[in-house]
């Protein structure tokens, strides 16, 4: 059998470069769909959104319309917004014609704006671009396996970061994403897509979740409350580049979530060229931070490996990587490099990728490689990105 056989289709992908990607604008050849930027009807995009509140907060809300609203009606409308997904105050069917009428005048249903979606010529995977309310767009990722469904989620506009290999990082840091801009890709894709009972969702879209930890957990949160959409944190998998604090920071606060780590490199001298985060927190300190959160989760962590041809390919890199990861939990997620003309990188050969993953076998805890999903519609690892107009954005891969 060959290593190729326990292909994992992206159930732990790490940031390991975003799966995102630049433009899908409509032209690109390989989109068999593309919708116009279409506008929510019956919300207004400079209200303030309902979703991404709580129950009680949006109560609270309700409670200052004239005449006032009781409380029972904020769970109501948490329950149409999460687990009917109504992205419009007039499918509230159920609640007095008044009410929806004056929400729809104070309020939005929805953060986002659908831009535009397309689909890989394999068509197992969607990317949905979305507009915030202040103009900037983040994409959000669907991978359908026959093994499993799987939603990519963006937590930042671009990403400040600024690993050499990821597209994303050319955007900069533009500003953290709100519970509800997280939340609502979600509710987008469910309002697009038919979707399994259970998916897993990743945070490895666009921007660094642990850098905007705060709203990611409350995003989580939200996604978790059983009268939404009742996603377990088991099925939530955040992943970073390696921000050892706020790593044993999310292992006292909330354990149950699952944790990749982009590790991509196997000498801090080596790692603080591709990620400069590196140098903040060499691998001593990520290591430790790795561990802490082991003991503390007792649960397994998910190592993310980009193989880059020629930089951290050799049998040294493997040789190393087994010394990093000795007596870690873990499992071992290699993914070749999605070349994409913008990186002066590229993908391991054949016999590089087999070479690595064979010495990687017999000496640790568990080992898969990604099967590359979405490379044609620049969906896939490492190539998420909006960028402006000049910017040389490369082409997909022929
Ligand atoms: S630049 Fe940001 S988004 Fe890209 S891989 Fe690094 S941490 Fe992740």
């Amino acid at each position: 059998m060959s290593f190729m056989d326990p292909v994992e289709r992206f159930d732990n992908t790490a940031h390991a470069g975003r799966m995102n990607a630049d433009a899908v604008d409509g032209t690109d050849r390989t989109v068999d769909r593309a919708v116009e930027r279409t506008v929510d009807r019956g919300n207004d995009r400079t209200a303030p959104a309902l979703v991404g509140l709580s129950p009680d907060q949006i109560a609270t809300l309700l409670a200052e319309l004239p005449g006032g609203e009781r409380r029972f009606r904020g769970e109501q409308v948490f329950r149409w917004l999460h687990a009917r997904r109504a992205a419009d105050f007039a499918a509230m069917t159920d609640l007095p014609a008044d009410l929806r009428q004056a929400m729809a005048g104070r309020f939005s249903a929805t953060e986002l704006e659908l831009v535009t979606e397309a689909r890989s010529s394999e068509s197992t995977t969607t990317k949905l671009v979305l507009a915030t309310r202040d103009g900037a767009e983040i994409e959000t990722v669907l991978i359908v396996t026959p093994r499993r469904t799987t939603v990519c989620l963006s937590s930042q506009v671009g990403c400040g970061l600024g690993c050499t290999f990821c597209r994303t990082a050319r955007m900069g840091h533009v500003r953290n994403l709100e519970a509800g801009e997280i939340v609502d890709q979600l509710l987008h894709v469910h309002r697009r897509e038919p979707m399994p009972e259970r998916y897993n969702l990743v945070f490895m879209g666009m921007g660094e979740p642990l850098a905007n930890y705060e709203r990611v957990i409350e995003a989580t949160d939200l996604l978790a409350r059983p009268e939404g959409l009742a996603i377990g944190p088991r099925r939530i998998t955040v992943s970073t580049a390696g921000l050892a604090p706020e790593i044993e920071r999310l292992a006292r606060e909330r354990p149950r979530l699952k944790l990749a780590v982009s590790l991509n490199a196997t000498t801090d001298a080596q790692r603080s060229k591709l990620m400069p985060i590196g140098r903040r927190y060499p691998l001593e300190r990520l290591m430790r931070a790795v561990q802490f959160h082991v003991r503390t989760t007792r649960r397994r962590v998910t190592f993310e490996y980009v193989l880059l041809a020629g930089v951290n390919d050799s049998l040294e890199d493997a040789e190393r990587l087994v010394g990093l990861v000795d007596r870690i939990p873990c499992k071992i997620n290699l993914i070749p490099m999605n070349g994409d003309g913008m990186t002066e990188y590229s993908a391991p050969s054949t016999e590089a990728l087999e070479r690595f993953a064979h010495y990687l076998y017999p000496r640790t805890y568990a080992v898969t490689v990604r099967a590359t999903q979405g490379r044609d519609i620049l969906a896939a690892c490492g190539q998420l990105a909006r960028l402006p107009a000049g910017v040389d954005r490369g082409s997909p891969p022929a």
